[in-house]
């Protein structure tokens, strides 16, 4: 009853050239996904070709971050406001490379959760363990301490208009997978957290899996019942392999 939502995460990867091939080849092969929704999170300077490419398609365009503050002498930074004229649908939001190298706190992505859905668009939360956490049996405690991050500043109603994403660090860009088991583990342990507050929206929220999905895994992991997409890093560069885990979900 959850459609899957399978969302290309491109990082800082793309040029022109290179966008416009990828973009094309995605809507091309998207006739032929009957099931998902599809989106592309794209930088910041492909948005306006992204938006003009995907129009009509029926994918969703996305953005990868978004400023905590709505507009005014912040430097360097794009508001909420701005993506959603760019036609963004979704933001991904507490990334774990945002985490760990821009210093984004649980407050800091709680704002930025709250100033999106302000703004219309539907954020993809990120949380998940590293290796040294999962190894020491501090998965759930870390996992729980990130949706409170945000749960205990925006309110359980805003799990209504977000999609989570659990990401294990360790799995991510490293080639080295969640195995079915693992990540269904951890998607009931989510679900089990947002029925303490809700059941409805327990019920109803779409929780994604990233990490190394790719087209061999994608079937897999997204059979499990308690995935319902995946955000798609390396794999969604290449439009072949994109759309197959499209194809998947
Ligand atoms: P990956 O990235 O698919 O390349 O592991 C996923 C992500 O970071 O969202």
């Amino acid at each position: 009853m959850r459609r899957p939502l399978i969302a290309g995460n491109w990082k800082m990867n793309g040029t022109k050239s290179s966008a416009e091939a990828l973009l094309s080849g995605v809507v091309s092969g998207a006739a032929s996904v009957a099931k998902a929704e599809i989106a592309v999170c794209v930088p910041f300077p492909l948005l306006y070709l992204g938006e003009r490419l995907l129009a009509d398609s029926g994918i969703q365009l996305g953005a990868q971050n978004v400023c905590t503050e709505p507009g005014g002498a912040y430097t360097g930074e794009v508001s909420a406001a701005m993506l959603v004229d760019f036609g963004c649908r979704y933001v991904i939001c507490g990334h774990s490379e945002r985490r760990e190298y821009y210093g984004e706190t649980d407050e800091i992505i709680a704002k930025k959760v709250s100033v999106s859905i302000a703004a219309g668009m539907k954020p993809i939360l990120c949380v998940g363990e590293t290796l040294q956490q999962r190894e020491d049996g501090l998965t759930e405690q870390v996992i729980g301490a990130q949706i409170n991050g945000v749960m205990s500043r925006i309110g359980i109603d805003a799990f209504d208009r977000l999609e989570i994403a659990y990401e294990p660090v360790w799995a991510i860009g490293t080639g080295k997978t969640a195995s079915p088991e693992q990540a269904q583990d951890v998607h009931v342990f989510i679900r089990n957290k947002v029925a303490d507050e809700s059941a409805a929206i327990a019920e109803k929220i779409r929780i994604l899996y990233g990490g190394s999905m790719k087209a061999a895994n994608a079937r897999e992991l997204l059979s499990q019942a308690d995935i319902d997409g995946g955000l798609i890093g390396g794999a969604s560069l290449v439009a072949d392999d994109f759309l197959v885990i499209c194809q998947a979900g």
